[in-house]
């Protein structure tokens, strides 16, 4: 079965193995040393003036973020379910919450935020998704963090990279925590999270809110290369070995072009069959196909040609379906995985298959490989 879940990813072989490796207590020396490999490597992804790792799933990096940076009124920014839950955690830990609202395939724009941080002058800090899993959404996260700056550089901006980092370059100039989470791109199972931070973040962090959440314990800590609490130290050892292996297949910036590539390739070729991308701004992490068949294409994904898709959440269960584009992915997989949406939909009467999908996909991926288009 191919896992094409835009989370969980696969892990690779190798970060299999190196978690298979013996358990170490985590205040030892040989544990700090790894630590301060992962943590060093960290900086090169993240760009950031501090990285913290926190044993957690995404969702408790983003609520780090929130109370230890947002003291008054939070600006989220809900295209998704991701950008609803920053909502959630604002009112859930006392604070206000505007929300600016889409449906999930329209991205926010730089305008109607500067007119919401106008309008709302208690407004503290800004939290967005730069790519919106929900319905494959790239929001346009740098420009809207240079406008808000413009107009008042104390506000921060707090930006969720669950499914960004690792698979496109960020510019981080004006955002103040990136968020990272394990089983996403960065190919690891579930437990991870990881808070890239701007000085100006550890400065209104202060003495940090919270207990196990507060990063300025933590920030203490792992500038020790230790951690407040128990480190996820089998999850720390397997993103050492996902970031030597990302380095052994040409690096970082390899894996942004590849991803780029893939995904685009992906698009064009479920569209040559018809198909319809679903956000008006898709991100490299995922393609979306919005269908009115998409639960009887992705049943038959799985049960007949042993391709696991992701389908949609809420209103959109049944409407869509999504395919990953996350971490280090052999292009012929997604040969196979374009290939077998092209047969549901002769199965399902709606074309007759001629390999159109592949073909699609190797024009497009392998001609920019060898330079001839
Ligand atoms: C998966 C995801 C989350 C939540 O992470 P959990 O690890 O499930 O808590 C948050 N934001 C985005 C964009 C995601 O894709």
């Amino acid at each position: 079965m191919l896992l094409f879940t835009p989370g969980p990813t696969p892990v690779p072989e190798s970060v299999r193995l190196a978690m298979a490796t013996p358990t170490l207590h985590h205040r030892t020396p040989e544990f700090e040393e790894i630590f301060k490999e992962t943590r060093e490597e960290l900086f090169k992804l993240f760009h950031t003036d501090e990285v913290i790792m926190l044993a957690s799933s995404g969702t408790g990096a983003m609520e780090a973020a929130v109370t230890n940076l947002c003291h008054d009124t939070l600006l989220s920014v809900n295209a998704g379910k991701f950008g609803e839950r920053f909502g959630k955690i604002a009112v859930a830990t006392g604070l206000q919450n505007v929300e600016i609202k889409h449906e999930w395939n329209r991205p926010a724009t730089v305008e109607e935020v500067v007119a919401a941080i106008k309008a709302n002058p208690s407004v503290d800090a800004v939290a967005i998704q730069i790519s919106e899993s929900a319905g494959g959404l790239r929001h346009p996260v740098e420009e809207i963090a240079a406008a808000v700056k413009a107009i008042n550089p104390s506000i921060m901006i707090i930006a969720d990279g669950i499914t960004a980092v690792g698979v496109e370059p960020i510019d981080v100039t004006n955002i103040d925590c990136l968020i990272a989470g394990s089983q996403k791109a960065l190919m690891l199972p579930p437990g991870l999270a990881i808070l890239g931070l701007s000085n100006a973040a550890i400065e209104k962090t202060g003495e940090g809110k919270g207990y196990y959440l507060n990063l300025a314990s933590e920030i203490k800590k792992q500038k020790q290369n230790t951690t407040a609490y128990t480190a996820a130290t089998t999850l720390i050892i397997g993103l050492r070995a996902v970031l030597q292996e990302i380095e052994s297949q040409g690096g970082i910036d390899k894996l942004y072009v590849d991803t780029a590539l893939r995904a685009e390739a992906t698009g064009k070729a479920l569209q040559s069959l018809g198909l319809h991308i679903y956000p008006a701004s898709p991100a490299p992490s995922m393609i979306t196909i919005d269908d009115e068949n998409a639960k009887e294409i992705r049943d038959l994904l799985k049960t007949e040609f042993s391709v696991n898709v992701a389908g949609g959440q809420d209103h959109l269960k049944g409407k869509i379906f999504r395919i990953n584009q996350m971490g280090l992915i052999a292009p012929y997989e997604m040969v196979a995985a374009v290939n077998a949406v092209e047969l549901a939909l002769a199965k399902l009467g709606r074309r007759a298959f001629d390999g159109t999908a592949s073909r699609v996909f190797n024009e497009t991926y392998f001609k920019s490989i060898l330079g001839t288009n």
